[in-house]
């Protein structure tokens, strides 16, 4: 039986690296990407979208998906839980089609665990200065949030060596171009192509 042609990615970064405007971007070229949609216990920020950003759900709900095994990971980050949504992955990767996880280095251990073939890229800021530069920047955050927000950058940080890629994002069009490059080469794997083209590899007699 070979492989399922759908890819998961997941992505994970401290805040203030710049991974939504990486993921956003990289979303808005490639629609053959589609992005999970954690839900969250989180109120949501100004301009965030019900469905689009995050399902937005109580502590009940939250806990009702957990009980009933409807996440196939969760996570408490910054005192609110999250978790993806196992429908539309299983769909995915049956489906074939790729799909983009935006989540903490605990999801990616756990999604590492259900789906051994999952490919993980983490996000780097340039030096320490820039990363607490960008997160004393977020001007909605009390100082207090924002040395909370240091230390999950740091611990966060600690498990860059759990994943295969390494971003560094100095210059964002750069980061966006190794991003690409990433996804390219994991849809260019063998097995993949042989998959997704299989009447042309048995034309050559290359055959599963
Ligand atoms: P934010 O509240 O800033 O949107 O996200 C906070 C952190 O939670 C980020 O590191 C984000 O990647 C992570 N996160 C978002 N959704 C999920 C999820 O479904 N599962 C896990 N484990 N982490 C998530």
């Amino acid at each position: 039986m070979s492989e399922p042609v759908g890819n998961v990615f997941v992505i994970a970064a401290p805040s203030g690296a710049g991974k939504s405007s990486l993921v956003n971007a990289l979303l808005a070229d490639d629609p053959s990407l589609a992005l999970s949609v954690s839900c969250t216990t989180r109120k949501p920020r100004t301009g965030e979208i019900e469905g689009k950003d995050y399902r937005f759900v109580s502590m009940e709900a939250f806990e009702s998906l957990q009980r009933e095994n409807k996440l196939l990971e969760w996570a408490q980050v910054h005192e609110n839980y999250y978790g993806t949504p196992r429908d539309k992955i299983d769909q995915a990767v049956l489906n074939g089609q790729d799909i983009l996880l935006e989540i903490d280095w605990q999801g990616a251990l756990q999604v590492r665990k259900a789906l051994p073939s999952v490919v993980g890229i983490f996000i780097l800021p340039p030096s320490i200065d820039a990363l607490l530069e960008r997160l004393q920047k977020r001007a909605t955050d009390t100082d207090e949030v924002i040395a909370k927000r240091i230390q999950a950058a740091n611990s966060e940080i600690s498990h860059a060596p759990e994943f295969e890629y390494v971003i560094i994002n100095q210059v964002f069009t750069d980061a966006l171009a190794e991003l690409k490059t990433i996804i390219s080469s994991v849809r260019l794997r063998y097995a993949k192509q042989q998959t997704r083209h299989r009447s042309l590899f048995n034309q050559f007699g290359l055959d599963a």
